[in-house]
């Protein structure tokens, strides 16, 4: 009999509800952890640490007063390195005690660690703190993750040149930076340090801000990021980078443009790579894709059917909220459990840009594409009374409806809490909801929400019209 029924190697979002998700099912869990605390990117590199420092760069800059004043305020003092970091490692080290508590709570136990695969049914732990041990499982569910891509020309050892996960460590603030990629984690950090009055360039080879974007959302959030004084070079690669020994010298970067970008530092968004070598995966007849990703089916079963592997390690969508629901559904496919089985069909995404923007379901491009009729609907926050009280003037909700039956097809918001917002349009979507919903929908006054009405009663005023 194997020591447990699931061993899961990572204690990121997916490695934790994985394990807790067995657990609740009566299932004997371990989680074999390498580093010396729980919880990941999400909690330690990746997501909590960027939305609290976002939310520490608006704080700081006074930024969210500008709307509210129609004042130039700057920085209220010059911020420095500790105040900038603060409440990060306050988020991060509350988080990391939550996850211990939620696994403790469900009785799963945590091995400290480095997990190899020395079979099938045999995770290896090594440690220099304890001597070897040798966990078997009936399942094993790989969550290791992934770690930023770090492309050959850039010197990642000096100081002024960070990947995302170094940007977290870094000495003193930037008098100027270079982001180079423009993801969803470069235009992130270019935002963020932006807006604490830090000269941003971002570079990148797309012609487009974040292109899986609807056009127009897209657009928007490019002026905004204009306006906020980032200096966007789309379009264009890195060809050469100078980074001089003397630090007092700036870094040069020379575009293909031939344009010459002096910065103080260097921030590289190439994306990511997967967790994987030296896993002894593919010993074990498991696929790997060329940045290491693991290669699943439907149930996030891999070629090895009693061996899972769920969370970024697997690739696209590489979120933490869809790594979490990943695990549930390999764990319930493991233990054969009740349950639904399948992701959402329609999945959120929530990009913590300055404005933030989020959307769920089909962009305008998608529809035209794919030739659907749909009318679209748009409420301006700057016309709705919560918007004009925060002060946000450039938010806006856009909702797409199918043009005969109204069902809702798509919703898109930029802007103040665009993150939360899209819930109601996401909820809508996956029961089938038409713009009825909106009509009948009475909801709180004032707020952003009405939002959903005043866009509902834009697409039904164009409808009429024959436009939109
Ligand atoms: P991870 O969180 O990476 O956890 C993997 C764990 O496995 C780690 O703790 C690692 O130490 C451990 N591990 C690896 N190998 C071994 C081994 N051999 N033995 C033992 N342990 C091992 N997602 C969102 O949903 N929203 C966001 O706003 C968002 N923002 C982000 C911002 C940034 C800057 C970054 C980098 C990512 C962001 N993400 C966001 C993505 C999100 O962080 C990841 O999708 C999520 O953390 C993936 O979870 P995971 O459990 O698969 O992997």
């Amino acid at each position: 009999m194997a020591d447990f029924d699931l061993v899961v190697i990572g204690s990121g979002p997916a490695g934790e509800w994985g394990a807790v998700q067995a657990a609740l099912a009566g299932k004997r869990v371990v989680v074999v952890e390498r580093e010396p605390v729980l919880g990941g990117t999400a909690a330690n590199t990746g997501t909590l640490p960027s939305k609290t420092l976002r939310e520490t760069a608006l704080h700081l800059s006074g930024l969210k007063a500008r709307g509210l004043y129609s004042v130039e305020t700057t920085l209220r003092h010059e911020a420095t390195v500790s105040d900038f970091l603060y409440r990060e490692r306050r988020v991060k080290g509350m988080e990391r005690e939550r996850i211990l508590r939620n696994l403790e709570r469900h009785g799963v136990q945590v091995v400290r660690g480095t997990g190899t695969l020395a079979d099938a049914h045999t995770v290896v732990v090594q440690s220099r703190e304890a001597p070897e041990r040798r966990l078997t499982g009936d399942f094993i569910l790989v969550a290791t993750g992934s770690k930023p891509y770090r492309p050959p020309q850039y010197p990642f050892g000096d100081p002024r040149v960070h990947d995302s996960d170094e940007i977290l460590d870094i000495g003193k603030l930037p008098r100027s930076l270079v982001v180079v990629g423009a993801g969803v984690i470069g235009c992130e950090y270019a935002c963020m340090f932006a807006a604490l009055g830090i000269p941003v360039t971002l570079v990148d080879l797309k012609h487009e801000v974040l292109p899986f974007l609807d056009d127009e959302v897209s657009a928007l959030l490019g002026q905004r990021m204009e306006a906020l004084g980032i200096r966007l070079r789309f379009g264009m690669n890195v060809d050469q980078v100078e980074v001089p020994d003397n630090a007092d010298l700036p870094i040069r970067l020379t575009l293909s443009s031939g344009e010459a970008v002096d910065t103080d530092q260097v921030l590289v968004a190439s994306g990511r790579t997967a967790n994987t070598t030296g896993l002894g995966l593919e010993a074990l007849g498991v696929k790997l894709s060329k940045r290491g990703q693991v290669e699943v089916g439907a149930d996030f079963q891999t070629a090895v059917p009693h061996l899972y592997a769920v969370g970024d390690v697997i690739g696209f969508p590489a979120l933490a909220s869809t790594s979490m629901d990943q695990a549930r559904i390999a764990v319930e496919h493991a233990f054969a459990l009740s349950g639904t089985r399948t992701l959402a069909p329609v999945l959120p995404y929530g990009i913590y840009t300055i404005p933030e923007v989020s959307m769920a379901g089909d962009t305008e491009e998608c529809l035209r594409e794919r030739g659907v009729p749909y009318v679209a609907g748009r409420a301006a926050f700057a016309s709705n009374p919560r918007g004009q009280i925060i002060g946000d003037t450039h938010g806006m909700l856009k909702l797409l409806f199918h043009r005969t039956s109204l069902k809702l097809l798509g919703v898109h918001v930029l802007g103040e809490l665009a993150s939360e917002l899209v819930h109601i349009g996401l909820t809508a979507m996956l029961t089938g909801a038409t713009a009825r919903l909106f009509v009948e929908t009475c909801f709180n006054y004032p707020t952003l929400s009405e939002a959903y009405k005043t866009a509902t009663f834009d697409a039904l005023d164009h409808l009429k019209r024959g436009t939109g």
